[in-house]
């Protein structure tokens, strides 16, 4: 599981282990979904039937000319993009806009992106981006149990990934963006240039070069093991004959476990390792159902997670009739950086910008590629004179800056005692963090929050928590705080 995600073949390896069908392996580096090929596929709706209801694969594409790199021409270009996610493109767009050459290189550049991206609003509203929601909820609930339940005041929303895909894929193209639709496979460097073997044997040559390959991780070293936490998921977008949920609300988590009754080894297994409900309800019979374990590690099977949603759908009285996408969710969340700072640059996921106490990156990830593209711009083309290693490692200087790894490692460190809770103990921590004032709990889930502010956002939520709950993050958490605060002093500008 150690290194599951590292390679396509260990994403395939994990099929093999999970039995899963060969037509769903990984698309897009560790992602492992059938979420965006849409077409539903109807059939019969028989309540053990859940899992045979199997959407068709389309890959949905955009539907536009690509501007073709021309590889024979033999130009070094400005920057190179390895993947055309959300990260890659993000950059790509911006850097073009400044003049300078941009090619961007991906297996697939105009398939829709498969995955169901949920953001805050407030997320998408500070970058401009509200047009690229599909469907916002005014406010979101946590079912922390049977008993208590919690109405968050903040809206959420589904982002459009056909709209924000193609609001990207305009801008570069219209900016001189070139495609090349192949993998990498190999990069060498030159004192002042890099460049880039492909799949199909053609050869890039670019100034700077950026990794923007998610899960994959494709060219950005790591020298210190990699052992993440997981966040595994298994979502359907769904028609269902009914569901309880309103449909003003998003449900941010569920970890009631009602459903679990009678079933005693599944109760167990989910007393020790928890998992919640995630849903967005579209309509009164469409719906977006997750069965998430927010993190574990080793990352929980996810024949268990299915089996899990199964009881708890069957336990709600929802009963499926057909599944238009589903997604197969691995997060890898926490564990080292990158090599700090090396040639080639990174973003997204393969950069370690995942937020290592939620599994979310996106906005996070948007938010940093004007960071990233204005320093790219100003280190390459605005006469900074840099090149090579010095110019990598500038721009990397700007992507993690000491605040920013700060930052990480108090999400690391908050990582580390999820990991330790049971599902009891996961009650406690949610019930006292979204009693926090507003302030403090977005700006942790949405890593506004810096060193002095997280070290009042812990302080608060300790003196919140209840006498059981101090006393196991006491337990539970004297460790990692001490690996925190030793990571912290080791850091350094
Ligand atoms: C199922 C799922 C759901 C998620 N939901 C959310 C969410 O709701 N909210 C949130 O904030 N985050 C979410 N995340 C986390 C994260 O935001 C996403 O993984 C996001 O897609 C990462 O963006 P990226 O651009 O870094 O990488 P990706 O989106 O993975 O894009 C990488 C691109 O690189 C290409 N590529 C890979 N290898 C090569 C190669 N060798 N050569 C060339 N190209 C290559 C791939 O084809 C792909 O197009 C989710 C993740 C998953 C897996």
């Amino acid at each position: 599981m150690e290194t599951l995600l590292r390679t396509h073949r260990s994403v395939e390896l994990l099929h093999q282990m999970q039995g899963l069908p060969e037509r769903r392996r990984t698309h897009g580096g560790a992602r492992v979904t059938a979420g965006g090929w849409s077409k539903r596929v109807c059939a019969i709706a028989s309540r053990g039937a859940l899992l045979e209801l199997l959407p068709e694969m389309k890959k949905e594409k955009l539907d536009f000319e690509l501007p073709k790199y021309d590889h024979s021409m033999g130009k070094t270009l400005d920057l190179a993009v390895v993947g055309g996610g959300p990260a890659g493109l993000a950059v790509a767009q911006l850097v073009a806009e400044q003049g300078l050459s941009v090619c961007c290189i991906d297996p697939s550049p105009q398939i829709i992106w498969p995955n169901n991206y949920g953001v805050w609003v407030d997320e998408f509203a500070a970058m401009d981006l509200l047009d690229c929601l599909d469907t916002t909820w005014p406010a979101a609930v946590v079912h922390v149990d049977d008993a208590t339940k919690k109405l968050l005041d903040r809206p959420y929303a589904r982002v459009n990934r056909k709209q924000l895909k193609m609001k990207m894929m305009n801008r570069c193209v219209s900016h001189g963006v070139t495609f090349h639709q192949a993998k990498v496979v190999k990069v060498t460097h030159g004192e002042f240039s890099s460049s880039l073997l492909c799949s199909d044997g053609a050869a890039v040559a670019a100034r700077l070069v950026l990794d923007a390959t998610g899960f994959s991780r494709c060219l950005v070293q790591y020298d210190k093991p990699y052992n993440p936490g997981y966040q595994v998921a298994y979502g359907i977008l769904a028609e269902v004959e009914e569901h309880p949920f309103e449909l003003d609300k998003m449900l941010f988590m569920d970890w009631r476990d009602s459903h679990l009754a009678g079933k005693k080894e599944l109760k167990e297994k989910n007393g020790k390792v928890p998992t919640f409900l995630y849903a967005m309800p579209f309509s009164s019979d469409r719906i977006f159902l997750e069965e998430t374990s927010l993190v574990a590690r080793p990352g929980l099977q996810m024949e268990d997670i299915q089996e899990r949603m199964v009881a708890r759908l069957r336990h709600l009285g929802i009963r499926v009739k057909s599944i238009e996408e589903d997604e197969r969710c691995i997060i890898p969340m926490g564990g080292p950086l990158p090599v700090l700072p090396q040639r080639v640059l990174g973003i997204g996921g393969t950069a370690g910008m995942v937020h290592p106490s939620t599994g979310y990156m996106v906005a996070r990830t948007l938010a940093a590629a004007p960071v990233v593209a204005s320093s790219i711009v100003s280190y390459l083309g605005g006469g900074g004179g840099l090149a090579g290693d010095d110019l990598s490692a500038a721009v990397w200087k700007e992507l993690w800056p000491i605040e920013r790894r700060r930052q990480r490692e108090f999400f690391c460190f908050g990582m580390d005692i999820l990991l330790k809770l049971d599902l009891q103990g996961t009650r406690r921590f949610f019930d006292a963090f979204f009693d926090l004032e507003p302030r403090y709990w977005h700006g942790f889930l949405s890593s506004r929050l810096f060193l002095p502010e997280l070290v009042f956002f812990g302080l608060s939520l300790f003196s919140q928590a209840s006498n059981v709950s101090k006393l196991e993050i006491m337990a539970k958490g004297t460790l990692p705080l001490v690996n925190m605060i030793n990571n912290l002093i080791r850091e350094r500008e």
